[in-house]
């Protein structure tokens, strides 16, 4: 890994601060309630750190794609559920901005695009603006099959919007919802989506249904509903047809979730060698001498570490139009992130032994938030192996007989 910058490290220790000393005390109580964690974005909000992937000539901290991967791990060591929402917020900003500049647009759509994020950027670095990502709607949509369901209509100088999106995290706790659509056309495909803000407030839209999930259970990802919803074309996130083209052409953009379940896996590691030292209040009693547990240890070091080598490898190698291996290496990385997390969560609490599941000690938690990683769409556990073993197999256009 190439050495940090100052500007980058401070911005790690500002955040790791703020993870230690706020964020992981109140994790247990956004968990045990099902709560969205205000708190820890008033934080955030207080360091500027919305604006982390806004870029500093408009006010933000110039984050790059390594920058935020690596901001977010340290985020989720301490709140994995503060990381997760988080990254939907940062990766609107991200999209946007200097991703969508490599495409090489053409001048006229480029200069009407600055102008209506500037718009966005002020909202975050002015008014504190808090953006969703709700992209799932419990259909084939999101896993890449499908175009969304949920239409754009044009309507005058703007769009009707129309559909239901499920597990909309920061529900109820953000201040525009940036949802993905098909412009309604004859015959349209996944290249008519349009990335659209629905402010919070706007008439037809609303949050619905419960919230008691296993785990992650403070990114509060409640239902929305959308009933001919209306906004101006300055709602457009991207211009029309950029969406597409970026999913297709920097697939590292469905990356974003995996620092989450990196930090969640640092955090388990931590947690079992301070445990097992006898470290943990109110167990004191040390358990480092049994052979066993010890192997235990050794092989959660070798799954964290495995893990962090291909989270690396694959920042580095994040850019527009990537070559076939290193597409694969991104999906073997997202596989392997999100299944250690969930494997490494249950070989700590075996190793560590019982008294390590009693609340409010956080290993029960990273257990079944960690569980959750392998469902996030559209690179799901098994969508990774379903895309690695086919295009190992076969180059694009080959057919058996
Ligand atoms: C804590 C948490 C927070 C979340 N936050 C967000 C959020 O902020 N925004 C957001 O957009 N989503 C979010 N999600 C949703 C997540 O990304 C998935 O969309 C969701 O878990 C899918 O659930 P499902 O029951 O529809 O199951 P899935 O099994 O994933 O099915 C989804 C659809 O994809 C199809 N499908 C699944 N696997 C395949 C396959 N291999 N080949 C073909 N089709 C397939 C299924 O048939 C189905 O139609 C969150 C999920 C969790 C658990």
């Amino acid at each position: 890994m190439d050495p940090l910058s100052p500007r980058q490290q401070a911005l790690l220790e500002l955040v790791g601060t703020l993870g230690r000393e706020k964020f992981a005390p109140r994790a247990e109580k956004y968990d045990r309630e099902a709560a969205f964690p205000f708190e820890n974005y008033a934080d955030l909000r207080a360091h500027n750190l919305l604006a982390l992937c806004i870029p500093q000539s408009e006010g933000g901290w110039g984050a790059d794609y390594r920058t935020y991967c690596l901001v977010s791990a340290e985020l989720a060591r301490y709140c994995p559920t503060t990381a997760l929402t988080f990254n939907m917020h940062c990766c609107t900003m991200m999209w946007i901005g200097e991703v969508t500049d490599a495409l090489g647009l053409p001048d006229e759509v480029r200069a009407v695009h600055a102008r209506r994020r500037s718009a966005v950027y002020r909202r975050v670095v002015e008014e504190g603006a808090l953006f969703a990502q709700p992209f799932s709607e419990g259909n084939q949509a999101a896993a890449g099959k499908t175009p969304f369901a949920t239409t754009a209509t044009r309507h005058g100088e703007g769009w009707l919007i129309n559909g239901r999106k499920i597990f909309a995290s920061l529900s109820g706790a953000a201040d525009y919802y940036a949802v993905v659509v098909t412009e309604e056309k004859a015959n349209a495909t996944a290249r008519d989506t349009l990335f659209i803000a629905i402010p919070k407030d706007a008439a037809g839209f609303s949050i619905v249904g419960e919230w008691d999930p296993l785990g992650m259970r403070g990114t509060v990802s409640r239902t929305l509903l959308l009933q001919n919803v209306f906004v101006t074309d300055d709602a457009l996130l991207l211009p029309p047809g950029v969406y597409h083209q970026l999913a297709v052409r920097w697939p590292y953009m469905f990356f974003t979730l995996a620092p989450t379940y990196m930090g969640l896996s640092q955090a388990v590691f931590d947690f079992t060698v301070a445990y097992l030292r006898g470290e943990i209040p109110p167990m004191q009693e040390k358990r480092r001498r049994f052979p066993l547990k010890q192997a235990a240890v050794a092989e959660l070091k070798i799954m964290l570490e495995s893990a962090r080598a291909l989270f690396h490898t694959v920042i580095a190698e994040a850019r527009l139009d990537p070559s076939k291996e290193a597409r694969l290496r991104a999906y073997v990385a997202q596989y392997t992130i999100m299944e250690n997390a969930a494997r490494m969560a249950a070989l700590a609490i075996r190793t560590c032994g019982g008294q390590s599941i009693l609340r409010p000690l956080p290993l029960e938690r990273m257990y079944r938030d960690a569980r959750c990683g392998a469902l996030m769409l559209p690179w799901t556990a098994e969508i990774c192996i379903e895309r690695l073993g086919r295009e190992c197999l076969y180059e694009p256009g080959e057919r058996d007989e």
